[in-house]
């Protein structure tokens, strides 16, 4: 009885941030909220909200990123699915426990303030998922 997954986004590769934005935006109505450069991952993300979920639009900063190789590779399109979990931990743990390999063993700060940890597609029918949990500030009183 576990439905506290949630599809948190859908990360898209794309050759030109500013021209997928403006596709996105102009052409089909979406608004950008948040930009950002995640170094160690080198790329560019740009994140525009539809419903719950959102659409990350990631631009490699470098041929060699993660990013890069894949448009190398593949061309643009779908790159990860996000699935938002309450316990990224324990998510990791029970991933593991299931045989599944795991990219990151560790979750790692990821973009707009979350610890990620990503699946390798091997494990997962074909589709890299990024796990995540929102990064809590530690502000109790
Ligand atoms: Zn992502």
């Amino acid at each position: 009885m576990k439905s506290t997954h949630k599809l948190n986004h859908i990360g898209i590769a794309v050759r030109d941030l500013d021209e997928a934005v403006r596709t996105y935006t102009e052409g089909l109505g979406l608004t950008c909220t948040h930009r950002e450069v995640v170094e160690d991952q080198m790329v560019k993300t740009a994140f525009l909200p539809a419903g719950e979920s959102s659409l990350e639009l990631l631009e490699s900063t470098s041929p060699d990123g993660p990013i890069g190789r894949f448009i190398a590779k593949r061309g643009e399109g779908i790159h990860h699915i996000c699935l938002e979990v309450p316990d990224i931990k324990a998510a990791i743990a029970d991933a593991k426990a299931q045989g599944m390999r795991l990219i990151d063993e560790e979750p790692r700060r990821g973009a707009h303030n979350m610890w990620v940890a990503f699946v390798h597609p091997k494990s997962t029918h074909g589709v890299l998922l990024e796990l995540s949990q929102p990064i809590e500030e530690a502000v109790e009183s």
